[in-house]
């Protein structure tokens, strides 16, 4: 394997992406790509990532195999940062995998991004995984006491030594044994020298799913949207509990675990994903905009307009809007030019780092009764910087409806919120959070309409974060610095 590519840049990074990851609502934990029979393979795996930028910006990476070598770049930073046109054409080969980082389990240091890329027994195979581990702690323990040595923080290592333990097995024996020892939520992409290969989770957390080039080239992405850009023909979701395995011989598949339950992430569908993808079988616009028609059968609100917080809450206010026969305005006008010049201010100024971003359309809301449609409200924060523009733009009244239930409990799966003490709604009451965010009114959809709103039954998802309902085993103590 050619090491020669990766770069470790000694800047100081941390503090950068703390700033970034903090600036915003909840964050996705990574968007995984894979690609084989292509002879474009980085340089497609490289617009699939852009496409599914919005599941992780903290760093980027690719591998590629020619079927002999393997060669790796990854560095910290958005897609476009972190690869050029010379540094793709030095990724060589037909078969690659990629990976964009939002950081659940370790730090946000360039030794924690993705594609993992190991030598073992004379092989070259590479691990990028998308969602987090709940038993992550206790194997880590069981292979550090036979003596393992991890060079990572993060719990997606794991799948690396378990892999390599089996390895002399077979891989297909060797993802069986991995898979039947790890618990909570992955989707995963691996690299050999001569294969791609997916896995998922037999719950079904993360998304997953195969497309297809008028080539015949197979592609592996978390969302439909990266199929979208390269112009792949979607195929059908990876199954949960499926293993993929693409080489010369073309596509085979088995069924590697089983459960009974199903538990994609309805988080997924209320925030994560693009609203362009189509992600356990439904397109994530309509889910959106249903959910925020779902809000006019628990409550009608007197009001001049209904308006989003640009871009999340804007699916949700179309569908409240049209249900409720009500104008929409777009009176916050977002910057889309934030990026690396962005500095922290300092606490005097700590509201600005909100305003850099939106910005309320004044003469739209003064002296108006606005109804504000948010896809959720996690720490608040953010919420109460917000709400407190459009006050100041001169709105005489101010509701807020919000188009998924109260957050109260962590998640463990991946999402960047793991202890209470995160969660506005773990502390105070609707009406204590409605005076915090000091609004005229505040309503949140209830569970049950959430469901009916996604046209499914209840036991399809998981909806922990909502109800404290965990389809597996969990791990309180266990946080995202724990191996550190
Ligand atoms: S706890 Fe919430 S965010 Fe986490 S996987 Fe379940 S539904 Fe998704």
């Amino acid at each position: 394997m050619n090491r020669d590519l990766r770069e470790i840049k000694s800047m100081d990074c941390c503090n950068f992406w703390k700033q970034r990851r903090y600036a915003g609502g909840p964050r996705e934990e990574c968007g995984v790509f894979g690609i084989y029979g292509h002879e474009d393979a980085a340089n497609l795996t490289y617009f699939g990532l852009y496409a599914l930028q919005h599941r992780g910006q903290e760093s980027a990476g690719i591998v590629t195999s020619d079927g002999k070598n393997v060669q790796e770049y990854k560095a910290m930073g958005l897609v476009s940062e972190v690869f050029h046109e010379s540094r793709l054409r030095d990724l060589k080969g037909h078969l690659a995998v990629g990976h964009v980082r939002y950081s659940t389990t370790g730090s946000s240091v360039l030794q924690n991004a993705q594609p993992f890329c190991v030598n073992h027994a004379g092989s070259t195979f590479a691990v990028a995984h998308n969602g987090n581990l709940v038993n992550a702690h206790q194997i880590r323990a069981e292979l550090e006491a036979y003596g393992s040595i991890f060079q990572t923080t993060m719990d997606s290592e794991i799948i690396v030594h378990l892999l390599a333990k089996s390895w002399r097995k077979g891989i297909d024996e060797a993802i069986y044994q991995t898979m039947n020892l790890i618990r909570g939520a992955y989707s995963v992409l691996m690299l050999t020298e001569k294969a791609l290969i997916g896995f998922r989770d037999p719950l079904g957390f993360r998304p997953l799913c195969i497309g297809r080039m008028s080539n015949g080239a197979y592609v592996l992405a978390s969302e439909t949207c990266a199929l979208d850009l390269i112009q792949a023909e979607f195929v059908r979701d990876v199954e949960r509990g499926e293993v993929v395995i693409i080489d010369e011989n073309g596509l085979r598949s088995f069924a590697a675990m089983q459960a009974e339950k199903r538990a994609n992430c309805i988080f997924e569908f209320i925030y994560f994903a693009r609203p362009d993808s189509n992600i356990f079988g439904r397109n994530v616009y309509s889910f959106r905009k249903a959910l925020g028609a779902a809000l006019i059968r628990e409550i009608t609100v007197d009001a001049d307009y209904v308006m989003p917080f640009p871009d999340s809450g804007n699916y949700a206010a179309v569908g409240y809007a049209q249900a409720a026969g009500l104008p929409l305005e777009l009176a916050v006008i977002r910057n889309h030019y934030v990026g690396r010049t962005f500095i922290q201010p300092s606490q005097s100024l700590r509201d600005f780092g909100v305003r850099i971003k939106l910005n309320p359309v004044k003469d739209t809301i003064r002296g108006k009764r606005v109804v504000i449609i948010e896809d959720s409200i996690i720490r608040g924060t953010t919420t109460v910087t917000r709400v407190k523009a459009i006050r100041e733009a001169g709105a005489r009244e101010i509701s807020m409806l919000v188009s998924c239930p109260p957050t109260r409990y962590p998640c463990f799966y991946g999402i960047d919120f793991s202890t209470k003490g995160e969660l506005i709604a773990a502390k105070k009451s609707v009406e204590e959070i409605r005076q915090f965010l000091e609004l005229d009114a505040l309503h949140y959809l209830s569970l049950e309409a959430m469901v009916e709103a996604s046209g499914s039954n209840s036991d399809r998802f998981c909806m922990a974060c909502f109800n404290g309902k965990y389809p597996t085993g969990i791990n309180e103590h266990v946080g995202k610095f724990s191996f550190e």
